[in-house]
């Protein structure tokens, strides 16, 4: 074997249980780790700011294991087929991810290279299971849930302890990030761990705790988990972690195979014959957007959003069924409003989710009512998340 591979980093900027890095070092003696910083690829300035500082995180491990990470701006195919012209690589390894924009990633990089796809973001790949009834992919969750807790997932792979490379080229300078919330965590994979670490002891209050939003006692790793500073499939399996957090983790890869088989999530609704005749008022969404619709809990959520990049799952819940259920106004505006603010941007989790809420999407009971003033009292009896966040 004399081959040099261009291992490129997509929603895996980690060195821990990463199958494309490790996939890339057993198929080639040589490996030419590479970023493209793509701008087909859909963002906002929170998760760009999180994505810049996660890059640097990920050269200090490369560097520490005699490597180095090339970054690049522009078309990720074009970008490789330069860097691989470059460094004389004959073979790109990357990982699996849903959606039209990977979808169409995969085939320009076919166009250009060898390609070899390593498993992605999920537990289990999308595909790996189907229904017994038949279908191409799992419309309930919870079908899919049994099936998936009892499947058996891919091994974890170990961190690489020399990586080889020839020599690389010049990386671009990247254009910095104008992040719009105050109060962002900071990106990388030392930065997953860490908070990992501080919270997975306490998570035994998890189950009790979850919805209580002035609590605040999820783990926060979805930022992290979004552009793959920690492993889903490593978490899965940490005995730390009490099993409603591992059940949320396989929401996602339920969300994900969904969005592998209907790569039109984010503009078409997915249940057959579901309503798609929304109002339209302007100044309504924009006062939703603001935080400014004059409910309380509804406003806090949003405000929330705006100063951290990032809402509370049940915040999350009660602001998108206000927006849809009770204005009625279509579920694709308020989809678009979290991406641009979303530190966590997740493009299976934020479409499908946002249908689910709508009733387009998953939920078996599409047509459930949603009350806002009921879910304030239940999940902030106290209003400590209102005053926080949105204080009359
Ligand atoms: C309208 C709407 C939009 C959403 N958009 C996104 C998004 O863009 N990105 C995103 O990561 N999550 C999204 N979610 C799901 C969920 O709100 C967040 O994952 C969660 O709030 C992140 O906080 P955490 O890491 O503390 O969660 P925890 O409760 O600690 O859960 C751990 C992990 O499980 C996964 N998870 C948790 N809840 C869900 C869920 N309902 N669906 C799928 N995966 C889940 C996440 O990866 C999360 O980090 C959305 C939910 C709604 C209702």
């Amino acid at each position: 074997m004399n081959r040099t591979a261009v291992l490129l980093f997509t929603r895996d900027l980690r060195v821990h249980d990463n199958p494309t890095l490790a996939a890339a070092c057993r198929l080639a003696d040589r490996v030419v780790p590479l970023y493209v910083d793509d701008p087909g690829r859909a963002s906002n300035p929170n998760q760009r700011r999180f994505m810049l500082e996660s890059l640097d995180d990920l050269r200090v491990s490369l560097r520490a294991a005699g490597g180095d990470l090339v970054v690049r701006r522009g078309a990720t195919a074009a970008q490789v087929a330069a860097v691989g012209e470059a460094t004389g690589a004959d073979l790109v390894v990357c990982a699996s991810d849903a959606g039209r924009f990977a979808a169409g990633l995969r085939e320009r990089l076919a166009d250009v290279a060898e390609l070899r796809v390593a498993p992605g973001p999920a537990v289990v790949e999308p595909g790996r299971l189907l229904p017994s009834g038949g279908g191409d992919h799992y419309r309930v969750f919870t079908p899919y849930w049994r099936a998936w807790s009892q499947a058996r997932w891919r091994g974890v792979e170990p961190e690489p302890e020399r990586l080889r490379t020839p020599n690389l080229p010049d990386s671009d300078e990247l254009p910095p990030a104008d992040a719009t919330a105050t109060h962002l965590p900071p990106g990388g994979e030392r930065a997953a761990l860490a908070r990992l670490d501080a919270w997975a002891p306490g998570s035994d209050d998890y189950p009790d705790r979850h919805d209580d939003l002035a609590g605040d006692r999820t783990s926060r790793l979805s930022p992290y988990l979004a552009l793959g500073c920690l492993s889903a499939r490593e978490l899965a399996a940490d005995p730390r972690l009490p099993e409603a957090l591992v059940r949320q983790l396989c929401w996602r890869d339920f969300h994900l195979q969904v969005l592998a088989a209907f790569p039109s999530l984010t503009d078409v609704p997915y249940r057959r014959g579901a309503r798609d005749d929304w109002e339209s008022d302007p100044a309504a969404l924009e006062a939703w957007r603001r935080g400014e619709t004059g409910v309380g809990i509804v406003d806090a959520g949003m405000r929330q959003l705006l100063a951290e990049g990032w809402m509370h799952n049940r915040a999350r819940l009660i602001t998108a069924g206000y927006l849809v259920k009770t204005l009625g106004l279509d579920w694709r505006a308020g989809a678009a409003w979290f991406a641009r603010h979303l530190v966590d941007l997740d493009e299976a989790n934020n479409w499908g989710n946002w249908q689910w809420t709508a009733g387009t999407g998953n939920d078996t009971r599409p047509n459930r009512g949603f009350n806002h003033e009921r879910q304030a009292a239940r999940f902030d009896p106290d209003g400590a998340y209102r005053r926080r966040w949105a204080p009359s």
